[in-house]
């Protein structure tokens, strides 16, 4: 049976079972892009034969997943390589181990592959049920630090886009991460504040461009709406704790995701949208459908390597600025 190692995610997974295990969960993407030379290890896995016209996002994984005791890998409902990380984890002889998030949101076959997770973790899915309301509490808290930033501005949007982001793993320390987050909503208010600039949204996969945001601000816009960081953190607390990964979007329909889109950005009063795609990836396909249904000004911004935004984007972000300043 497992008990203490370092289990590493290559994507939003239920963490309950994690947590009831004892293991320490990590999100291999904020490991790899929080890591001091992210290039290098989308170097190394091209080293040992990862091609180059594959996603750095990818690579990165491999690289990490090297430091792992196990990976769990979401095969279905997030990347379609992840299958392909995980054979060639296998022949490295790390232990892996695939979930699927079932097509038609179908709460049995969810509930299979989230029994199939606890097996793999050495823990029981009524074990792991006993850590739905811990889970569900340190959510709302980015939930909270979420609404602080869209209505109000009362904290920085690298705040509000990382509380979300890092519910993933709570950085693998739920209660360090508590502490910090809970610092932060004792703080807002007292930062920046300012109303001026458009509001935007920010959309798709993560970006691998480490300093988007902050750009974007530096450049007077004003990010409030993380759409995949707040699906992250569940943002549907109906229903038990499963109910909430059906009513997750990010690895389901599209449609549901331009739902969930088309209702926050009126909410929060958003005047444009930035769609993040990243090189080689196969949800860049996704744009053509958010171009179609989203009616606002709109950007595509794609990123390939780890690292700061290139003066060709940045020239793009501005014209978009000024566009949106205009309006
Ligand atoms: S960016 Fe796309 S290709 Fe890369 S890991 Fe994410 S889903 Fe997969």
């Amino acid at each position: 049976m497992w008990s203490h190692m370092r289990i590493g995610i290559t994507t939003t997974v239920p963490i309950e079972p994690f947590l009831s295990s004892g293991n320490e969960v990590v999100d291999l993407n904020n490991l790899f892009i929080g890591a001091e030379e992210p290039s290098r290890l989308v170097e190394e896995a091209q080293v040992i034969g990862y091609p180059r016209n594959i996603c750095s996002w990818i690579k990165g994984l491999y690289a990490k997943s090297l430091e792992m005791d196990g990976v769990v890998g979401v095969v279905h409902g997030d990347c379609s390589n992840t299958e392909s990380l995980l054979d060639t984890l296998r022949l490295k002889n790390v232990s892996m181990h695939p979930f699927s998030y079932p097509s038609e949101r179908d709460r049995d076959l969810l509930v299979g592959e989230i029994e199939d997770l606890c097996t793999y973790l050495g823990t029981t899915l009524e074990e792991a049920a006993g850590e739905g309301d811990r889970v569900e509490e340190l959510r709302s808290l980015a939930r909270k630090v979420d609404e602080l930033r869209w209505n109000g501005l009362n904290v920085s949007a690298e705040d509000a886009f990382g509380c979300q982001l890092s519910t993933s793993d709570f950085d693998s320390d739920p209660d360090r991460w508590e502490r910090g987050v809970k610092d932060i909503i004792s703080n807002a208010g007292k930062g920046d504040g300012d109303q001026e600039g458009p509001r935007l949204a920010l959309i798709g996969v993560p970006p691998i461009i480490t300093d988007l945001i902050s750009t974007l601000e530096d450049f007077g816009g004003r990010s409030v709406f993380f759409e995949t960081a707040r699906q992250f953190t569940m943002p549907s607390s109906d229903g038990d704790w499963i109910d909430r990964y059906l009513s997750y979007t990010y690895p389901y329909s599209i449609q549901g995701r331009i739902e969930d889109i088309m209702e926050q950005v009126r909410m929060r009063k958003v005047d444009g949208v930035i769609h993040y795609v990243q090189s080689f990836c196969h949800r860049q396909i996704d744009d053509i459908m958010f171009r179609d249904a989203l009616d606002l000004p709109f950007l595509t911004v794609e990123g390939n390597l780890p690292g700061p935004v290139d003066e060709r984007t940045k020239i793009r972000l501005e014209a978009f600025l000024d566009l949106l300043e205009g309006e």
